[in-house]
């Protein structure tokens, strides 16, 4: 089954100018999110990002930021550990 979350609220950025192609974000990314082509990340489907910051803390040339653990994509994963309805505060007309 494929993995993917709420639609655009990952907070996942890739500086591709930093990037220095060496490939850790695809090796240490459980969501399979980046793909590396002529010597530069590329984040394939940024909706598969769990926020879990794996890239980001790996990545040696610090072209990666993610929010870990916060954002709608923490809680969903949160939902669908306890259960509960998905809430991460993030808009005033209760999206989630
Ligand atoms: S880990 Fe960082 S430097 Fe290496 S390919 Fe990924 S984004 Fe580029
Ligand atoms: S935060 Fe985790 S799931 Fe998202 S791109 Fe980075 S390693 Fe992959």
């Amino acid at each position: 089954m494929e993995m993917r979350y709420l639609e655009g609220v990952a907070t996942l950025a890739l500086d591709e100018a930093a990037c220095i192609g060496c490939g850790r974000c695809t090796e240490v990314c459980p969501h399979a999110v980046f793909e590396v082509a002529h010597r530069k990340a590329r984040i394939r489907d940024r909706d598969r990002c769990m926020e879990c910051g794996a890239c980001a803390r790996n990545c040696p040339a610090g072209a990666l930021r993610v929010q870990a653990g916060v954002g709608c994509a923490a809680a969903i994963v949160m939902g669908w550990l306890t259960g509960r309805t998905p809430a991460c505060g993030c808009g005033s007309d209760g999206c989630c």
